[in-house]
């Protein structure tokens, strides 16, 4: 036999090779898997070709490292094909690990095929040398080699298929199963290598084709490292990238989950917003169709939540309305919708087996919104006016079922607050009314359908008459005269009131004008400023102007503010009051007692009168804790020096205790109910005449 020897460096470098082939063979198992469509296919086939150039190019080298006494040679068609059952059987062994399961069964048919595959690989090598006469191999050994081969593979299949996921944590494992890996692949060949045996006078009839075996090795393991390396960069830049791009494509996800989401509810409370409730509306619709079902659409406004907001400002204001929506939400079923519709509107959306369940719905929501709210230290207290509509039968779609609960809540608010009202169709009329209304009182100042009544203020108990109220009318054509509170809202919504307001500023002047040449000296006119007017830059301007044009001194006018216009801003109020008095205009605080005024404030204010809300007067005879109410804004109003005015005085003994208590002034029915002026003179008369005497005053 002829002895054969290794060049020790090229066996080093085979190991290498055999290393690196397969860390490149287990991140690619990696790639594929993780890649998707005709992706995987391309790393697929880009794979196999690495790994399979790899592994045969571990065993050239090796062969290369191997050296007989005789020159040697590699027959070129052989070694290509020993190339390509390298690289077949790559691509089989990477398919084979990036399917979703590995079963024993399939692992073994994989390392029976391709064992055999490296060990065909290895010895077709081993042909393309042609040796005359033949290669003898140890039949031993030979089959060690193959066992060697199968069991190499299949750990290297198991391997790769356990760490084809990428992860962070699976690098260094990969990294020392390619170690093991590559030992494996190594031993196979190595093994092989010791079963063949050169009979003495073997030649290589390869030898001829006359390549420099030692350029060839430097070649081919350059070419290989660099497709290995190459194979390598790729896998991690394109890992990188497609980290990035995941991200990046989760966290757009996210962004668009969180867009949809304020898209759909109000940012303050949580609930759904108006969008969110017309979709769930839609639905309820059809699902009440098909399942022949009722719901409920709950039209909610609180009450006296303006107040709250203006005195306490938005931040007490937004606590409220976070409170108010979590009792609602106490109070309802999970599958009901609550919307935050408007700033302190919210509607229910509620299946109900019948009406009187909506009833006893309603009932529940104003008894748990009734309830006190302790905010920042603050006991507030606000009510909610409810509009029902039911469907089926109040609405056909959702724009109509929602304007119709909405007008069902105007009129639970007309019926005094606090209270719930079911969508009737007559409510209806009242929205195109509103609309009409609107368009009627542009015109209502050019066409002088606008008139001032006068109610007459008395000094307590009965007399004399100290001035009047000047109180808006509206005489219009087709429905009569109108109160103010019909159209002043709208008024003030509209921006109307700004001209409105000077037009009765003037006429009220010019009225008491004409009764100060009739002898009336000492009487004051009181005219009432709505928020608008009261905010309006010109105010001040305005008020001079009509004094002046009217040849008026400034104590004979009395503006009335309510006392949440004043409290709404309390410096900014202050900076108007306290030009309006320096001027020398009389100031009421009108309503008071229902807004949530700090006494604090209230001494800064240059207030000259405060005028006790008609509600605290309404309750005094049954209810002792209005008494104690107006008792104690009696006794506040005199330590403050201001002229206390009970208004909406409608009986003798609330004439009687109202004086009893300290008023100065009452304005009533009793006494004198708003009128024209033309009969205003006639009607004081007699009481002027007669002090001391409760009259009423006769009623037009
Ligand atoms: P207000 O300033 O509180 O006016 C007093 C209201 O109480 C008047 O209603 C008057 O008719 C009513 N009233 C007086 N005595 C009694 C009584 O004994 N019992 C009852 N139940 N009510 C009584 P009116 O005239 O309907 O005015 C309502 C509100 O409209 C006024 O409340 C005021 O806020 C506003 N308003 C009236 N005229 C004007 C105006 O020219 N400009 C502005 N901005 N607002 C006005
Ligand atoms: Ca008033
Ligand atoms: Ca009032």
């Amino acid at each position: 036999m002829l002895t054969s020897s290794y060049n020790p460096l090229l066996v080093v470098c085979s190991l290498l090779v055999a290393i690196l082939a397969s860390y490149t063979a287990l991140d690619m198992a990696g790639r594929i898997s993780t890649a998707q469509g005709r992706a995987a296919h391309w790393w697929l086939a880009g794979g196999a070709c690495a790994m399979g150039l790899g592994i045969w190019s571990m065993h050239f080298v090796a062969m290369l490292a191997f050296s007989l006494p005789v020159p040697l040679g590699y027959d070129p068609a052989i070694t290509a094909l020993s190339l390509l059952i390298a690289i077949g059987s790559s691509a089989f062994a990477l398919w084979l690990v990036c399917q979703q399961t590995l079963p024993w069964s399939r692992l073994a048919v994989g390392a029976l095929l391709m064992g055999p595959a490296i060990a065909g690989m290895h010895y077709t090598g081993m042909a393309a040398m042609r040796m005359a006469p033949g290669i003898e191999y140890d039949p031993l050994l030979f089959a060690l080699s193959v066992v060697i081969a199968v069991a190499a593979s299949g750990a290297a299949l198991w391997i790769a298929f356990h760490l084809r996921r990428q992860s962070s944590r699976v690098r260094p494992l990969r990294a020392g199963a390619a170690v093991v890996m590559g030992f494996a692949i190594v031993g196979m060949h190595y093994t092989g290598m010791a079963a063949a045996q050169f009979p003495l006078g073997s030649i290589c009839g390869a030898a001829r084709t006359g390549v420099n075996t030692g350029w060839l090795a430097v070649v081919i393991i350059i070419i290989t490292l660099a497709v290995l390396a190459i194979a390598l960069i790729i896998s991690v830049l394109d890992l990188r990238l497609e980290s990035r791009t995941s991200v990046l494509a989760s966290s757009l996800a996210e962004a668009n989950q969180e867009l949809t989401y304020l898209a759909l509810h109000d940012s303050l409370t949580k609930l759904p917003n108006r969008v969110l409730l017309e979709d769930r509306l839609g639905q309820a619709i059809q699902g009440a169709d098909r399942g022949h079902s009722h719901f409920a659409l709950m039209f909610m406004d609180l009450d006296g939540f303006k107040a709250v907001n203006d005195a306490f400002g938005h931040h007490v204001g937004d606590r409220l309305l976070v409170e108010v929506a979590g009792r609602i939400g106490a109070s309802v079923r999970a599958q009901d919708t609550i919307a935050r519709v408007g700033g302190d509107e919210f509607v229910l959306l509620a299946s109900v087996g019948e009406p009187a369940d909506a009833a006893t719905l309603a009932e529940k929501l104003l008894t748990v919104i009734r309830e006190p709210v302790q905010v920042a230290g603050n006991e507030l207290r606000v009510s909610t006016s409810i509009g029902i509509a039911i469907y089926p039968g109040n609405g056909a779609h959702q724009h109509e079922l929602l304007t119709n609960a909405d007008a069902a809540m105007y009129h639970a608010k007309a019926l005094g607050r606090d209270a719930y009202c079911f969508f009737e169709t007559s409510m209806n009329a009242n929205v195109h009314e509103q609309l009409q209304i609107v368009q009627d009182l542009r015109l209502a100042l050019a066409r002088r359908q606008l008139v001032l009544h006068y109610q007459p203020k008395f000094d307590a108990p009965a007399g004399p008459v100290i001035g009047a109220e000047a109180l808006l009318r509206w005489r219009h054509p087709t429905r009569g005269l109108i109160a103010p509170d019909q159209f002043i809202p709208v008024a003030e919504k509209t921006g109307l009131i700004v001209p409105i307001g000077e037009w009765v500023l003037d006429e009220a002047c010019r009225q008491m004008r004409a009764w100060r040449d009739a002898g009336h000296t000492s009487w004051t006119i009181a005219v009432n400023l709505s928020p608008l007017q009261f905010s309006h830059a010109n105010l001040i301007q305005t008020v001079r102007d009509t004094l002046a044009r009217h040849a008026l001194e400034p104590r004979c006018l009395t503006l009335e503010i309510t006392e949440s216009t004043a409290m709404r801003d309390v410096e900014a109020s202050l900076v108007i009051l306290l030009q309006l008095h320096d001027m020398g205009v009389r100031i009421a605080i009108d309503d008071f007692g229902t807004g949530y005024s700090s006494l604090l404030y209230l001494k800064r204010l240059p207030a000259t009168e405060l005028k006790i809300d008609r509600g605290f007067v309404r309750d005094l005879a049954r209810d002792t804790e209005d008494a104690a109410i107006v008792s104690a804004v009696v006794a506040l109003g005199k330590t403050l020096k201001l002229r206390i005015v009970a208004e909406g005085v409608e009986t003798t003994a609330q004439q009687a205790f109202l004086t009893r208590l300290g008023c100065d002034t009452l304005q009533g029915f009793l006494l004198g109910r708003p009128m024209p002026a033309d009969r205003f003179i006639e009607a004081v008369s007699p009481v002027t005449a007669l002090p001391g005497v409760a009259t009423p005053l006769e009623t037009p």
